[in-house]
């Protein structure tokens, strides 16, 4: 049972479920991402004897390409809502959590075009007003066979956050996939500029997952040059989700991949080497690429309603359209866009065609 399963991470692990919060470490959340995928002790299995021709031919288009073997795979996640049970809770501070859900078999490829994302979808009572829409970019690499992991900070309050932390292990979840207008091709643009702000660089990795590691290619067959570059703004430095991954990527792709930190006030202000407060045009002119009218940069933001508000300009109100309680989430998620560019941004010469919110 549930029970089971979560004493195999935690033998694994060395973890007890009463745990210790002053030792975990969020900046080193990378080490659950590689783990094997959890025993499918409550998934449903059934007995497939298809073999890859006839898999490929019922799944046609709709398959994905498993990246190792480069077998077609079922495409495991796809626009209708479907269930995915919960096989491991990991938790990454007091109020992160990082939720292991599994593909419905073991075979099957994790495998997200971006920019795209999942949709959560819970039903709290039995009118069309109790069904509840959040958005969450899983942090898994495509290609990664049988689960994908999302990344949950819990909200005070927070409707879908209080749903998925109380999941137990087994427990299942409904997600569909949701597409954004914009879509990151290999060098489609010279530079991509990202501004996050807390669980606002999930949709961010999946665009630095892509460029760097899924080994993207354009549609001459050349390897993806794009600069990227990221400003992760958050409370402390002790807030800093996969900050070791990002410091990693950066070493390994020094020419390509550029990551700065902003934190509201440094817990260690003489060890503290990022800039400090929130985003100011200084930031911006260091990291981003320039105002620029010619289509070969652009900027995506994502993170809480006040950094889009002050970096550029987006409504609260608009926000609160989007994620307050109970109401649905459109599923063209490009409210956000509707406005004009002000912030940070805006003041900066930026033009609404050249920046992507989130
Ligand atoms: C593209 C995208 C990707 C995302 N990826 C992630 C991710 O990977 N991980 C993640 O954790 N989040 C992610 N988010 C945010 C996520 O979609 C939810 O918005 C978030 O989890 C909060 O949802 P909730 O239902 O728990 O909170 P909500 O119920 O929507 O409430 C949010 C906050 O607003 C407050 N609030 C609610 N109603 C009101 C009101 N009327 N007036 C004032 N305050 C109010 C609540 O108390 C709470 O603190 C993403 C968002 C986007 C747009």
């Amino acid at each position: 049972g549930g029970v089971a399963a979560f004493q195999w991470g935690a033998a694994e692990s060395g973890r007890v479920s009463a745990f210790d919060a002053s030792t975990l470490d969020p900046a080193d959340a990378e080490k659950w991402l590689d783990r094997p995928r959890p025993p499918p002790s409550h998934a449903v299995r059934g007995t497939n004897t298809e073999t890859e021709e006839e898999r490929a031919r019922r799944l046609g288009a709709a398959g994905v390409r498993d990246q190792a073997t480069g077998k077609l795979a079922r495409r495991a996640i796809t626009g209708k809502f479907q269930k995915y049970t919960l096989g491991e809770i990991i938790p990454i501070t007091h109020d992160v959590t990082l939720l292991r859900f599994l593909l419905p078999s073991d075979d099957d490829v994790f495998s997200l075009r971006p920019c795209s994302t999942l949709q959560a979808f819970a039903k709290l009572g039995q009118t069309a007003m109790d069904e509840v829409m959040r958005f969450y970019t899983p942090v898994t690499v495509n290609g990664t066979k049988g689960y994908f992991d999302v990344i949950v900070k819990r909200k005070q309050n927070g409707v879908m956050t209080g749903v998925l932390t109380g999941l137990h292990v087994g427990d299942t979840m409904m997600f569909r996939s949701v597409a954004f207008k914009l879509t990151y091709e290999a060098n489609r643009w010279d530079s991509v500029g990202m501004i996050a702000g807390g669980t606002g660089f999930t949709p961010m990795l999946q665009v630095i997952n892509h460029g760097l590691r899924d080994g993207a290619v354009d549609r001459q067959g050349r390897p993806d040059k794009t600069k990227l570059s990221l400003l992760y703004c958050n409370r402390t430095e002790r807030h800093i989700l996969l900050r070791g991954l990002f410091d990693r990527l950066q070493k390994e792709y020094p020419d390509r991949f550029k990551m700065r930190y902003s934190i509201d006030a440094p817990i260690n202000p003489e060890t503290w080497n990022g800039y400090t407060g929130y985003i100011t045009e200084e930031m911006v002119r260091e990291t981003m690429p320039p105002p620029s009218r010619d289509g070969k940069s652009v900027i995506l933001v994502c993170g809480p309603d006040q950094l889009l508000y002050h970096a550029a300009g987006v409504p609260l109100s608009v926000g609160h359209t989007l994620s307050s309680g109970k109401r649905l989430q459109p599923t063209a998620p490009d409210l956000t866009n509707l406005s004009d560019i002000g912030g940070v941004l805006g003041k900066m010469g930026y033009e609404a065609s050249q920046v992507y919110k989130f």
